[in-house]
């Protein structure tokens, strides 16, 4: 069908972009981190797409993130040409691939262990940045004190190609403490302990000035901190029910990413029946939340199929379109996004890295 045409055309269910909302979500978090002279580089695991990523960059971002290689892999393939890794990669063949992704662009990649160091030094045939991966507690990833980074530190110094790029401190289990008091007290604690970090770096002679973290939950909470030189945010482009339900600070974000479905069934009374379930929404963050064509809450009753139960239910055929509960796994459940402008569509964006997980 050629563009533009009527949203109620798309088959369902959709993954929809409003994308003057995203645009103001780029621009906001770009002129936000401007004021504050901090860097910003988005996480790309959010959106995994080059489009986005790409207009992150024009916008005055320095980079972006990868959860992974294949993401990063993706991302290159398609222009990404400075990258920050924020897992750890430990297996030969993964290695191999991140040396020849260090071959084509500015790469960097945490490390957590000394074997880690061992074996991207070995396995690395040019120079590589690594930043010391430092755990605020989550138990993921990361060093579990500043004796361990003191230690990593050494052993990256002594390795022939490996150069020490900083930090990267990233509170994910605080992101969504809803009470804004009750997250900046958290987060304020946590500083003060990669304060002390850092500190026990610098006393063994390694000054970092690179500090990178944050989120959509904290960035504004860390820019007042002022530990963190760079931001890794992710969800504010699209934002997502669990980040709407919390007390937002800094710059408002809109929600940019729905799902459009449509009324399949309607012969149960009370409720209708939508063609949008677990393959269309990630589901570990709860429900999606209703936002037009029907007035009533999601439920989910399987792979292929919700219930919206409420009092005037919509007819057979109805559109409904709906908000994700968490937008970075539930982008990766689709090919494409498609992109709307009010009422209509004008194009099309595919999911660039959509399962590049390795
Ligand atoms: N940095 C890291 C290491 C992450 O894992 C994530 C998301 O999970 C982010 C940054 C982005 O966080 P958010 O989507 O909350 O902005
Ligand atoms: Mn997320």
């Amino acid at each position: 069908m050629p563009y533009p045409f009527p949203r109620d055309a798309l088959p369902t269910p959709a993954l929809v972009i409003d994308l003057a909302a995203l645009e103001r979500n780029i621009a906001a978090m770009a002129a936000f981190a401007a004021a504050r002279g901090i860097k910003l580089r988005p996480h790309a695991k959010t959106h995994k797409s080059a489009e986005i990523a790409l207009r992150q960059i024009a916008g005055g971002a320095v980079g972006i993130c990868c959860a992974k290689l294949g993401e990063a892999e993706a991302l290159v393939d398609a222009g990404a040409a400075d990258i920050h890794l924020t897992s750890p990669v430990v297996r030969p063949d993964a290695i191999a691939r991140l040396a020849a992704l260090n071959r084509r662009i500015a790469l960097s990649v945490v490390v957590d262990h000394p074997d880690t160091v061992v074996a991207l030094d070995a396995g690395v045939d040019a120079p590589l940045t690594v930043l010391i991966d430092v755990d605020p507690g989550m138990l993921r990833t990361g060093v579990a004190s500043a004796e361990a980074a003191v230690a990593l530190a050494r052993a990256i110094t002594a390795s022939a190609r490996l150069k020490l790029g900083g930090v990267q401190f990233y509170c994910g289990s605080l992101q969504h403490v809803p009470a804004l008091a009750e997250r900046r007290a958290a987060l304020a604690e946590r500083a003060e302990y990669l304060r002390s970090v850092l500190a026990a770096l610098a006393e063994a002679g390694f000054a970092v000035s690179h500090v990178t973290g944050g989120g959509t939950g904290s960035f504004a909470i860390d820019a007042e901190l002022g530990v963190l030189t760079e931001l890794q945010v992710g969800s504010y482009v699209f934002m997502d029910r669990e980040y709407r339900d919390c007390e937002a600070a800094g710059p408002g974000f809109e929600t940019a990413l729905f799902v459009d479905a449509t009324v399949v069934s309607v012969n149960a009374p009370g409720r209708v029946t939508i063609d949008a379930g677990l393959k269309a929404f990630a589901a570990d963050a709860g429900v999606p939340v209703v936002l037009a064509g029907a007035e009533g809450r999601y439920v989910f009753t399987g792979d292929e199929h919700g219930a919206v139960i409420g009092a005037v239910p919509p007819g057979l055929g109805a559109r409904v379109v709906l908000m994700p509960p968490h937008c970075d796994p539930t982008v990766n459940l689709y090919d494409r996004y498609h992109l709307v402008a009010g009422d209509e569509v004008i194009g099309a964006w595919p999911v660039t890295a959509r399962g590049c997980s390795t």
